[in-house]
């Protein structure tokens, strides 16, 4: 077996699970896309900081005043990891969901937004302000560009628009042409934001190189812990807009008005929308995995990761039944002519004559591995991958037994096995 290199420490590593077949074994988490194990380097650098944290931005106090200055040095520390432009503001957040959502409470009057069918739900709903245009599944990177193009050429310049897209997707990992879609939008006058959720856990995102305005992550796919995202980006429209939630922290002048009422200035910086006490430990957190990440060397993890692809590709291309599920090729193949790596560790799959739900319990119950089965919360895509019509309901992740594992002839749920930095390769040779 060829060897990928060792993974980074993570915590879970000496988890053992039972097995229905007796004796137990140690635990394979091969669901990254949905929640990344952390660090043991985010959980050490968290628990030396721990007994030092207080309340940021308002104490006197001398460990106020370290933990507001480890809150702002974090916040460098993203803008820094994301390549950043000078004036791009880093918001934190809950998560990518909250980012987006936050996005889409700042859009201006009248903001038109485009956003592909294909999108994970956190980046197709937020919109709700807005008259949303949604784009039919490209089949290949070049079409996304062309379809993204026929969709704005004409449009009316006067009008504010928005782009929303995915840089990696959660269900066939397949990488998205970022850099041309965020050249496209820009040449019709509207902006981008990049849904990095499971892109940056994978490759470096530039926000200078890509051209795009804005992009979100969340820290618990980025091999931190739950509870903290970021939004970062272009100033204007944040610093525009009413604050995502009202309250202390994003206000700068508070007062009484004459005859009744309170009249308040807003921050104009990213606390604008931080009100309230932040999740400083989280920050940290996110902050210790970018300097975890960058000092591993992302050319190093995406080798290894690829390699892991490579080997999960291979193994389900030699099991009869399955189908691995692709917008973009066959999936046979992580590395197209050119060598620029085509997917990042998540494979999505079903197999012929298997309930998706029967199939990842057997998995866990079997041979303690740890994948995730259903539609991924990106209903359309799947359904669309599978075959069907995306514009038909239903339902994400069937609990074992209660989905119907074929509508007409075909799978309703698929089964993704995900990976990345943490994974040893004996956990994918199993799955394999
Ligand atoms: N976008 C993508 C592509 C995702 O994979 C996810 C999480 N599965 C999200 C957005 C939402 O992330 P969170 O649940 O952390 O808000």
């Amino acid at each position: 077996v060829h060897s990928c290199g060792a993974p980074l420490p993570v915590l879970g590593r000496d988890v053992t699970v039972p097995l229905v077949t007796g004796g137990e074994v140690a635990y394979a988490a091969l669901d990254y896309a949905a929640s990344a194990p952390a660090l043991q380097r985010v959980w050490d650098d968290v628990a030396a900081y721990a007994p030092y944290y207080g309340s940021v931005h308002r104490g006197a106090g001398y460990l106020s005043q370290l933990s507001t200055d480890l809150f702002e040095s974090s916040r460098a520390t993203v803008h820094e990891f994301l390549d950043c432009r000078e004036d791009d503001q880093v918001v934190f957040t809950r998560s990518t969901t909250d980012s987006l959502n936050l996005l889409a409470g700042v859009l201006p009057d009248g903001c038109e937004v485009f956003v592909f069918e294909t999108e994970h739900h956190a980046a197709l709903l937020p919109w709700t302000n807005a008259r949303v245009t949604c784009l039919d599944a490209p089949r290949t990177p070049g079409q996304a560009v062309l379809t993204l193009e026929s969709a704005l050429a004409g449009r009316d310049l006067g009008v504010p628009a928005l782009v929303c897209v995915t840089g990696a997707s959660n269900v066939t990992g397949e990488l998205w042409p970022v850099r041309e879609l965020a050249a496209v939008s820009h040449a019709h006058g509207a902006r981008i934001v990049l849904d990095a959720a499971q892109l940056a856990p994978h490759h470096p995102v530039s926000v200078r190189d890509s051209g795009v305005d804005w992009v979100a992550f969340s820290g618990h796919k980025l091999y931190a812990p739950f509870g903290s995202g970021v939004l970062a980006g272009r100033a204007d429209w944040l610093r525009e807009a009413e604050p995502y939630l009202a309250g202390g922290g994003a206000s700068r002048k508070v007062s009484r008005r004459a005859g009744g009422g309170v009249d308040v200035e807003w921050h104009t910086t990213a606390a604008r929308h931080e009100a309230g006490s932040p999740n400083v430990i989280g920050v940290y957190a996110i902050a210790s995995a970018c300097r975890a990440l960058t000092e591993a060397g992302f050319d190093t993890l995406v080798e290894r990761e690829q390699q892991l692809v490579e080997k999960v590709l291979a193994g389900l291309a030699g099991v009869p039944g399955v189908r691995v599920l692709s917008l973009f090729g066959d999936g046979s193949s992580s590395t197209p002519a050119g060598g620029t790596p085509a997917r990042v560790g998540v494979v999505s799959f079903v197999v012929e004559g298997w309930s998706s739900s029967h199939f990842a319990a057997a998995l866990s119950a079997e041979y303690g591995i740890g994948v995730r089965d259903g539609l991924f919360c990106a209903h359309p895509l799947v359904r669309t991958l599978l075959g069907g019509d995306p514009r038909q309901p239903g339902e994400c992740g069937a609990a074992p037994g209660g989905d119907s594992a074929e509508g007409a002839g075909r799978p309703l749920n698929a089964i993704r096995v995900s990976f990345g930095a943490g994974t040893p390769d004996e956990h994918v040779e199993r799955f394999v």
